[in-house]
C-alpha cells in the first residue's frame, strides 16, 4: 500500500467564486495548503530527499540540515519520520512561534538565529552550510538545490495544465526560494507559451526591481513570511518571468483574512499575496485564460502571530 508521502501533491484547483466575482477572467487557486504537511514545501521536501538518496548521498540514519522558514522543515520532517532520518531546522527569529512549536513536535532539532543579512555568519543559510560541515550531515539547501524547481517543473505544472485542459492566461506566486515560480514557469513555458508568469512580491523584498530592471532594489522589512527576500536565490529563473507586481503587508493579510471567510480557505499571509497579485491580473483584462495561482500553506502557522491575533477581536 502507498505510504504517508504517496499523498503529497495532486492538489485540488478550484475557483475564486466570491472574490473574484465578475472580473473578465477566472481566478484559480491551487491548494497547497491541504499537502500532508500543510504547505507546498512537502513536494520539495520529498523530491530533495528522493534525489539524494538516488545519488547514494544519504542514508537512513543520517542527519538532515536545513535553513528554512518552516514550511520546508515540516515538510522534512514528515519525510524524515518515515524514511528514518534525523532533522536539524535553523530558522531566523522572525518566523512564527507555532513554526518552531510544530517542528519540535515532529521530533526536530531547531536553531533559532537572528535575521541577519545574507553575508553575516549568523544569516539562517550560513549556519545551516556551516553545522554542515562541521557535523558531516546533508544540508538540504533549499535555496540552491535543483530538485527542488525540478519537482514543480514535473508535478505543480504539469497539474495545473492538466487541470485547466491547457488554458492558463497567467500564472502568478511569490518567491521564497524561487521554486515554484521557475518550475511552474518552466513547465508553462514548454506547454502553454503564451501564458505570462508574474511574480507577486512584498513591499520591503528587493525581487521585484530585480525582475524589472536586472539590479536588487532596497532591502525593506515586512511582515509576510516565506517570500520576497533582499538577494536573489539561485533557483529563481527570471528568464521565465514576464513581470513583477508588488503587494502591502496590509493587502496580504486583508486578503488571507477573505479567503479564510469568504471562500473557506485556510491559509497563510502568503496566500493573500498571491491571491491580490492574481486579482489585479484578471481585473486588467487582455489574458487568453484564467489566472492561476498557489496558495502556499496552511492558516494554523500563523495563529500566534499578531495580524491574526487582530481577526479575533470583537469588529468596532
Ligand atoms: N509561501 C510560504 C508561506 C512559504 O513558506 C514559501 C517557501 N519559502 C513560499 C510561499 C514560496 O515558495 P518557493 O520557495 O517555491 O518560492
Amino acid at each position: 500500500m502507498p505510504d504517508l508521502l504517496a499523498n503529497i501533491g495532486r492538489t485540488p484547483l478550484v475557483p475564486l467564486r466570491q472574490i473574484a466575482a465578475g472580473l473578465p477572467v477566472p481566478v484559480l487557486v491551487k491548494c497547497e495548503h491541504m499537502n500532508p504537511g500543510g504547505s507546498v514545501k512537502d513536494r520539495i521536501a520529498l523530491a530533495i530527499v528522493d534525489d539524494a538518496e538516488a545519488r547514494d548521498v544519504l542514508h537512513p540514519g543520517d542527519t538532515l540540515v536545513e535553513a528554512t522558514a518552516g514550511n520546508t522543515g515540516v515538510g522534512l520532517a514528515l519525510v524524515a519520520a518515515v524514511r528514518g532520518y534525523r532533522l536539524v531546522c535553523v530558522m531566523p527569529e522572525k518566523m512564527s512561534v507555532d513554526k518552531r512549536t510544530v517542528l519540535r513536535s515532529l521530533g526536530a532539532r531547531v536553531e533559532v538565529v537572528p535575521n541577519a543579512p545574507p553575508t553575516s555568519p549568523d544569516n539562517f543559510r550560513n549556519v545551516a552550510e556551516r553545522m554542515a560541515e562541521q557535523h558531516g550531515w546533508f544540508n538540504t539547501d533549499q535555496f540552491r538545490n535543483p530538485a527542488n524547481a525540478l519537482v514543480h517543473e514535473q508535478t505543480t505544472g504539469p497539474e495545473i495544465v492538466e487541470q485547466t485542459l491547457g488554458r492558463i492566461g497567467a500564472f502568478v506566486a511569490g518567491v521564497g526560494t524561487g521554486g515554484t515560480l521557475t518550475g511552474v514557469g518552466r513547465c508553462l513555458r514548454a506547454k502553454v507559451p503564451h501564458a505570462r508568469v508574474v511574480l507577486a512580491d512584498p513591499v520591503g523584498s528587493a525581487l521585484a526591481d530585480w525582475i524589472e530592471t536586472g539590479r536588487l532594489g532596497l532591502d525593506g522589512s515586512y511582515q509576510v513570511e516565506g517570500i520576497g527576500g533582499s538577494t536573489v536565490p539561485e533557483n529563481l529563473d527570471r528568464q521565465v518571468v514576464d513581470e513583477a507586481m508588488r503587494v502591502t503587508d496590509e493587502e496580504s493579510f486583508a486578503m488571507a483574512r477573505r479567503l479564510v471567510r469568504e471562500e473557506g480557505l485556510l491559509v497563510g499571509g502568503s496566500a493573500g499575496t498571491n491571491v491580490v497579485a492574481a486579482l489585479r491580473l484578471a481585473a486588467r483584462g487582455g489574458l487568453d485564460g484564467p489566472v492561476v495561482t498557489v496558495l502556499p500553506d496552511s492558516w494554523d502557522r500563523y495563529r500566534a502571530q499578531p495580524w491574526m491575533q487582530a481577526w479575533g477581536q470583537p469588529a468596532c
